[in-house]
């Protein structure tokens, strides 16, 4: 028997990646297992998008260095890098790390079977590099982890140039994927029990259908909130720039749809932004979120933002934090600017110090987290519908996601903990909210709910 163990570094994307590469692998006759130790065939499906990512995986890689060619079971082991950072490194990954035999990106999962082949025949490098032939949307094997939620990617690659990102080299150019194969996939989806689909891309919302039926991203949302079965769509991620109000004029007419937008500013100063080629000024992003607050449902509204791009002065610093002042984003994921290979940002100069770009992370996560606490705290005394995602025994509550992508854990007078004849997990169910912190509400349902 043929044994395989993945780990998934990075993003959503990345994490649907490997969803389709266990599945393609299960139908080649390997069985998962869950640690290294025991697999013939290692595989990390990696994440490039800042260097700590990228060192993780290396650091993994040295640990294993020592075992390659002999599993604990007596047979060869083989080591495999998937993802961004093979695709940005290449061949060059063989020199730092001899150990590994399989270097493949995201466009040549569909290969996969033959890579494979030629790894079993005894091959020591095997590459799967190439754009030109894109499976990428092929799911016909994908495995999905979680029986409720599903990902189907829509979008892939990326055609702007912000100037700290590598995506466009690792991921190569957008290619949209056609509307009926979409379409397809999440009929199939609802007929198997799933009633929530995050539809993926990059750039989620410059999803352009290359079939004679044209679609644009906001017809592909309303038409799959209008699946039978499907009771929650949401998306990820979406480039301001390309954000019409169609969009929300699609959540505010399709109830299926989640009033929840991510919508990735990076910065609040007109400036930076247009240092880092954003394409959008600050009041052409504010323009989208004055849409999004009047809009008829009650959008719940989360951003990225990096700190400390090279050249970010003080005042630029305080535009982003009267930025999220005005904006009282309901979530926010701030990183520290890292130098990434091929990107303009290398050459630029101003390089903010270390320490300096941890000041301001740190500054920017205490006023948010303040924003986060009021906002959360309007929720007290609501009733909140939510997808049962989960229970923790150790705090015997069940773990709820409400519409908006807030966490809703709580305490169910009836059904205190799971039990053998039944569970809450998957049970779409209303909830009264009680208690609000930063990152989270806390509810409960009485017995007559
Ligand atoms: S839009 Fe910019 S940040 Fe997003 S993937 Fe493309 S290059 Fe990277």
């Amino acid at each position: 028997m043929k044994t395989f163990y993945i780990e998934t570094f990075g993003c959503q994307m990345n994490a649907h990646d490997s969803e389709k590469v266990v599945g393609t692998l299960l139908t080649q006759g390997y069985t998962q297992v869950e640690t290294p130790a025991e697999a013939e065939l290692v595989l990390y499906n990696t994440c490039s998008i800042r260097d700590k990512a990228e060192q993780k995986v290396f650091h993994r890689l040295d640990q294993f260095k020592h075992e390659a060619g002999k599993g604990s079971n007596g047979k060869r082991k083989t080591y495999g890098v998937l993802g961004c950072v093979a695709q940005q490194e290449g061949e060059k990954i063989f020199e730092r790390a001899p150990h590994v035999s399989l270097v493949a990106g995201s466009a040549s999962y569909g290969r996969l079977p033959e890579l494979l082949v030629q790894l079993e025949k005894g091959d020591r490098r095997v590459t799967g590099l190439s754009f030109d032939r894109d499976d990428a949307f092929e799911t016909e094997f994908t495995r999905r982890t979680n029986p409720h939620r599903a990902y189907v990617t829509i979008i892939e690659g990326c055609d702007k140039s912000c100037a700290y990102c590598v995506v466009p080299f690792t991921r190569g150019p957008e290619r949209s994927r056609a509307s009926e194969s979409v379409m397809n996939e999440l009929e199939q989806l609802t007929g198997a029990g799933y009633t929530e689909v995050q539809l993926l891309g990059q750039n989620v919302n410059s999803y352009r259908d290359p079939s004679p039926a044209g679609w644009d991203f906001a017809t592909m949302l309303e038409r799959a909130g209008q699946v039978p079965g499907m009771r929650r769509v949401r998306f990820t991620t979406s480039h301001p720039r390309d954000f019409g109000k169609e969009i929300i004029n699609a959540i505010d007419r399709t109830e299926t749809l989640c009033n929840h937008v991510h919508l990735p500013v990076q910065s609040g100063s007109s400036d930076v932004l247009r240092r880092m080629d954003r394409q959008y000024t600050r009041d052409e992003y504010m323009r989208r979120i004055e849409w999004m607050k009047k809009a008829r449902r009650d959008i719940a509204i989360t951003t990225d933002i990096i700190v400390g791009f090279p050249g970010e002065t003080e005042r630029d610093f305080d535009d982003t934090l009267k930025l999220i002042d005005g904006v009282e984003y309901d979530a926010m994921f701030i990183f520290k600017y890292s130098k990434r290979p091929n990107t303009a940002a290398l050459a630029y100069e101003d390089h903010i110090p270390e320490e300096e770009k941890t000041r301001r992370l740190m500054e920017l996560q205490e006023r948010q987290r303040g924003i986060q606490l009021r906002r959360n705290a309007g929720y007290v005394g609501l009733t909140e519908h939510v997808l049962v995602e989960g229970y923790n025994q150790a705090t015997g509550q069940w773990i709820g996601r409400t519409s908006q992508h807030k966490t809703l854990n709580f305490i169910d007078a009836a059904l205190p903990a799971p039990s053998q004849e039944r569970t809450l997990v998957g049970e779409y169910l209303d909830v009264l909210v009680t208690r609000a912190s930063p990152n989270s509400l806390a509810g409960e349902r009485s017995a007559h709910v």
